[in-house]
């Protein structure tokens, strides 16, 4: 057991490099190049909400900061820093330096640093805000769909869906597929190099959080726009490919924890998009395009309309 300081000076202290000022003062310094803009975002995750006790303390700090370079991902944000507020039940120890292993080799593989935050005792909570730049104009906004823009998704999409229901006891998999759908739900990888790329090429784009078809509502309520979805075009790993129809279609449309870009570019930049994916090393895939009839249309195999009833996740529905 540790006291506050003593597990900030141990755990989450790093000299930083790009920062002016890192932990330490009462206020970190960002240097942002000049003409840049800051983007600026917080994900906060709770314990039995947004992870489950059981999940390794490394993994769980990776995914906090992953979730928060998502955002800065599907804004085509270049990430700079980041501060770390945490609530801890105990100065355990063992869980913090686990916790601040998975964080860090994450914050490395992208060049950015922590740079304060707070610690305090109460209720496992995390609450990570990341700062990055962007020049003026460039952001990718989920309010620049356009009508007849091509519908993309990275990666693939539905496996951290398929692992939760797995630890709910209603899906069961065999050992090998339950490690590859479990990683998906707790070590989701951001997709910031693809946002970068998609700078002056995509019209919109949002991160999946919530599901594909509440975070596509987003971009068309913002946009003023509709959109018809492929469902067979989704793409899946194998694992859930070999699931029942139903469960693939819950798990790709309403899945939440996805942490893949969803987003919008005109056809003629069709080429650019796959350049961009190639280049960056992500697999991009075209699953539906956007109308000006602001409604969201999911379509099957045979091009008839799904009444799916899905919905993304809301914490307060
Ligand atoms: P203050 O009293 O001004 O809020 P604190 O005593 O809470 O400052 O924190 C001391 C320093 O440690 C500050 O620079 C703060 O940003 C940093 N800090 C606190 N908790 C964390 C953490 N979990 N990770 C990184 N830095 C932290
Ligand atoms: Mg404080």
């Amino acid at each position: 057991m540790a006291g506050e300081f003593e597990l900030i000076a141990r755990h989450f202290t790093r000299p930083v490099r790009r920062a002016a000022l890192g932990v330490g003062d009462d206020c970190a310094l960002l240097n942002v190049d000049a003409g840049q803009q800051l983007a600026v975002s917080s994900d906060m995750l709770v314990e039995g909400r947004h992870f489950l006790s059981t999940v390794a303390p490394e993994r769980l700090g990776h995914k906090a900061l992953a979730v928060n370079l998502s955002d800065l991902a599907a804004c085509g944000a270049e990430p700079l820093g980041f501060t770390l507020a945490l609530a801890l039940p105990r100065g355990d120890e063992t869980f913090a330096a686990g916790l601040a292993r998975g964080l860090f080799a994450l914050a490395d593989a992208h060049g950015i640093e922590l740079v304060g935050g707070d610690t305090t005792a109460g209720p496992l909570n995390l609450c990570i805000t990341v700062f990055g730049q962007v020049p003026p104009g460039q952001a990718l906004l989920r309010s620049g769909a356009r009508p007849g823009d091509e519908l993309w998704v990275s990666g693939t999409l539905g496996d951290a869906r398929l692992a939760l229901e797995v630890f709910r006891g209603t899906v069961s998999l065999p050992g090998g597929a339950f490690d590859t759908v479990r990683r998906a739900m707790e070590l989701p990888q951001p997709r910031v190099a693809l946002g970068l790329a998609l700078r002056g090429v995509a019209s919109s784009a949002i991160d999946l959080s919530d599901g594909l078809l509440g975070d596509l509502a987003h971009v068309l309520q913002r946009s003023g726009m509709g959109a018809q979805v492929q469902l067979g075009a989704l793409p899946r790993s194998a694992v859930l490919a070999a699931q029942p129809a139903a469960l693939q279609q819950q798990c790709l449309l309403a899945g939440g924890d996805d942490y893949e870009l969803l987003f919008t570019a005109p056809a003629a930049r069709r080429a650019d998009v796959l350049a961009a994916a190639q280049r960056t090393g992500v697999a991009v895939t075209r699953c539906g395009f956007i109308t000006g009839e602001p409604a969201l249309q999911v379509l099957d195999a045979e091009g008839r309309v799904l009444q799916t009833g899905l919905r993304g996740f809301d914490h307060f529905a």
